[in-house]
Order: C-alpha cells, then sequence, then structure tokens
C-alpha cells in the first residue's frame, strides 16, 4: 500500500476535495459540467480502471470514458482510478446543485395526463423498450466526438422541470426542447449506431435512439418521420428524422433527450460551449 493511497483514503473518509492530486500519472483529464445533470468525459492512462461512485465505468483502449451526473446526485462525487498495479487514487469533485422550475403546461389531451387504465400495459411496455434500448453496452468511442445541435430553434423547455399538465403534477421532463416546424431535419448530433425507432409510443410518439457508446445515448422524441433503421450506423450530421407534434405535446418539436445508461443527462450542458446558431432554422 502506498503513502498516497492512505492519503486518498483518510481524506475521503473525511470528505475533502481533490485529495489525490498529487498522483501526477494517474490524474484523470476531465472535461464537463460538474452539476447535476451534467456528462463528464475523462481520460486516463490505457490500462487503468475507472468507477464513479462505486460504479464502474468502461475505458476504452486508449482510457477515454465518460460518465453522468444524474438530475438528482448527490454534493459530492468520487472518482477511483485503479491502476494496473491495483493502486487506487480517489478525486473527490463537487457536483453543484440545481433548482429546478416549474412548468405549466396546459391544453394536453385528457388522455395523456391521466391515462385510461387499459393503456397501462402499453405504457410499461414502451418503457421498458426504452429502458432496454439505454441499457446496451457497445465499446465505441462515438461519444467522443465534439456534439452538434441535431436542430436549432427557440428553447421551450428545459432539463429537470417539474412539469404540471392541464393543471396535474407528473414526472419531471429530462429533455431540452427546441421549437420547429414540422418536418424540420433532424441530425445526428454524434455518430452512433440506432437502437430503437419507433413511430408511435404512448407518451414520446416517433421516438428515435442513436447509442454513442460506453453507455451514452441521445433519445429523440414527438418526431414526426423517421428517415433511419434500427442497427443502422449514422454519422454526425446525417439526416436521422424529422420534428414533428406526436405524442403528449401541444405544438411541434424537437425533444432531445441523453442518457449514460438510466442516468438521465441534460443536453445544454453538453452544449453549454457551443451557442445556437442565429438564423439557421429552415
Ligand atoms: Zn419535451
Amino acid at each position: 500500500m502506498t503513502r498516497h493511497f492512505y492519503k486518498a483514503l483518510f481524506c475521503t473518509l473525511l470528505g475533502l476535495a481533490a485529495v489525490a492530486d498529487s498522483v501526477g500519472a494517474q490524474t484523470p483529464e476531465f472535461r464537463g459540467q460538474w452539476q447535476q445533470g451534467g456528462t463528464i468525459f475523462g481520460k486516463v492512462p490505457a490500462g487503468h480502471g475507472v468507477r464513479v461512485d462505486g460504479r464502474q465505468v468502461k475505458t476504452t483502449p486508449n482510457g477515454d470514458f465518460v460518465f453522468g451526473l444524474g438530475p438528482d446526485a448527490a454534493k459530492e462525487v468520487k472518482v477511483e482510478v485503479v491502476a494496473p498495479d491495483g493502486t487506487t487514487a480517489v478525486f473527490a469533485r463537487p457536483v453543484v446543485q440545481r433548482e429546478y422550475k416549474v412548468q405549466r403546461v396546459n391544453g394536453v389531451e385528457e388522455k395523456h395526463v391521466t391515462p385510461p387504465a387499459e393503456l397501462t400495459e402499453r405504457i410499461q411496455r414502451e418503457a421498458e423498450l426504452v429502458n432496454a434500448a439505454r441499457r446496451r453496452v457497445d465499446e465505441r468511442a462515438d461519444f467522443l466526438q465534439d456534439f452538434i445541435w441535431p436542430v436549432t430553434g427557440p428553447i421551450t423547455g428545459v432539463y429537470g422541470s417539474r412539469r404540471v399538465y392541464n393543471g396535474t403534477p407528473r414526472s419531471p421532463h429530462y429533455g431540452l426542447d427546441i421549437a420547429a416546424p414540422t418536418g424540420t431535419k433532424v441530425v445526428a448530433p454524434a455518430a452512433g449506431i440506432v437502437t430503437l425507432a419507433e413511430g408511435d409510443l404512448f407518451y414520446s410518439g416517433g421516438t428515435l435512439i442513436v447509442d454513442h457508446g460506453y453507455g451514452l445515448s441521445s433519445t429523440f422524441i414527438h418526431l414526426h418521420k423517421i428517415l433511419v433503421k434500427v442497427g443502422e450506423r449514422v454519422e454526425q450530421g446525417q439526416a436521422i428524422a424529422e420534428v414533428g407534434a406526436t405524442g403528449r405535446v401541444t405544438g411541434p418539436h424537437l425533444d432531445w433527450r441523453m442518457n449514460w445508461f438510466d442516468v438521465r443527462l441534460d443536453p445544454a450542458l453538453v452544449m453549454a460551449d457551443k451557442p445556437m446558431p442565429k438564423g439557421t432554422q429552415d
């Protein structure tokens, strides 16, 4: 056991941040926003392992990795880096806690607010389809691409907002809504493999999932049309769907969701340093 190990362990117990800074070669490079909903990209020397709050994070052969901070992530996250000889260094990082707003949405069809009992089975089945697509483990490093906007337009809904539909509180909204006319082309924000393409799910309408590898996926919902098939590889910038107003909506928009496996992420944070180009919406 090295001194560093004990130092890291001791400081972890005390809950101090950035304790293993002197480990040198093992210090991961991080990119991303340390806040709830953030996607963190990192790099460690090849052959090192990574765990985040005890959860295994697969690394590419080059040592690249990605993980997500959920909407309710705790105030601090611990990233453990395990060297090939088993030496472990712990890096604690503070996580900015967000306050989510309440968004009232009126004029939604009542069946989408309080679905009749006979739809329960369908709704559960569809949720399971989506969850299964997001759980896939595919070791492609498409997630390393610099993400681009799938469509551009006014942001009309944000991640984490507590939604009240026709006056009835429902589960929070974990997507980024971008208003655009029906038929507007949606392009792949990064390359990937299509893992789900369903024309008519109850809540989400036309639904498409693109897996960017190592658990990072994009989900696009309320689509008018899907232009790709399950199993197909798509390249960054390729037209994959058309904006629509299907499912629980009041008007046409793209709802873009991102996941790291089951962890829901905020696409706006991934795009934080890429302001939406003006006047490109046509
Ligand atoms: Zn939405």
